[in-house]
């Protein structure tokens, strides 16, 4: 469902991506793991078209999404169907928790009121806060807020799920929760690619694992491959500072 090859990309003189070759299949995680800055959220980033690269391939679901500026046409449509979660949850605050799930769906789908308002419930329901619909962000937990946006996300129907760090802001004790819904999502057949500090999860839930160091994929195989017997020395030292 998602083609790089030969991916590049800089800001100004920085080469921030260096000719990335990536597949993604459908129903497949991929975490993506690396230092800071090696540019993790540049390369989920451009899968949605938040980034422009400069050279190589880069198709979402069969839509080539050209470097540059691109087709706005493609890039509308292939956002349609890409879902993402951020860091920062980026929920509305002026909007209750089950408005912001409703919104995208009436704006760009057309969605009726009435089936958007069953839509919001259902996932409300399924990231285990059906109780919370009437709130406002600002009146829920970080865990809760970032479980909305995941609901948010899947309101669309998407067919891929970009996350970025999604567990980075909150509380310890809230991260859990906030994997489970992930957990359950990928067990559900899901597609997703996340860039996560979350090792454990990475083990557990990742079908294939990617090291980036400064721009490149020097490591990627099965958890197991990559944790327990990485081949770069890169992803050793990376692996003996964080495991
Ligand atoms: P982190 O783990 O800290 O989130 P990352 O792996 O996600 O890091 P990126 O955010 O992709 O890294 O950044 C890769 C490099 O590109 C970094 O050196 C960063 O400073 C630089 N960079 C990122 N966004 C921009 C931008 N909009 N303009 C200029 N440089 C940028
Ligand atoms: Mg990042």
């Amino acid at each position: 469902i998602v083609k790089m090859k030969g991916m590049n990309k800089h800001f100004g003189k920085l080469h921030v991506l260096k000719s990335i070759d990536l597949t993604v299949e459908q129903g497949e995680v991929v975490v993506i793991i690396g230092a800071s800055g090696s540019g993790k959220s540049t390369l989920i980033r451009c899968v949605n078209g938040l980034e422009e690269y400069e050279s190589g391939i880069l198709e979402v679901d069969n839509h080539p999404l050209a470097p540059k500026a691109g087709n706005q046409k493609t890039l509308a449509e292939i956002r349609k169907g890409v879902g993402m979660v951020f860091q920062q949850f980026n929920l509305f605050p002026h909007l209750t928790v089950k408005k912001n799930i409703m919104l995208a769906p009436m704006k760009v789908k057309s969605a009726s009121q009435v089936i958007a308002n069953a839509t919001a419930e259902r996932l409300l329901e399924r990231v285990g806060i059906g109780d919370q619909a009437d709130k406002y962000p600002s009146q829920l937990s970080g865990g809760q807020q970032q479980r909305v946006a995941i609901a948010r996300a899947l309101a669309m129907e998407p067919k891929l799920m970009l996350f970025d760090e999604p567990t980075s802001a909150l509380d310890p004790e809230m991260i859990g929760e906030v994997l489970d819904v992930m957990r359950e999502l990928a067990k559900d057949g899901m597609t997703m690619m996340v860039v996560t500090h979350e090792m454990g999860f990475a083990r557990e839930v990742a079908d294939r694992v990617i090291y980036i160091h400064e721009g490149k994929i020097v490591e990627e195989g099965n958890p197991s491959e990559v944790f327990d017997n990485p081949q770069n020395e890169r992803t050793q030292a990376f692996l003996s500072r964080v495991l």
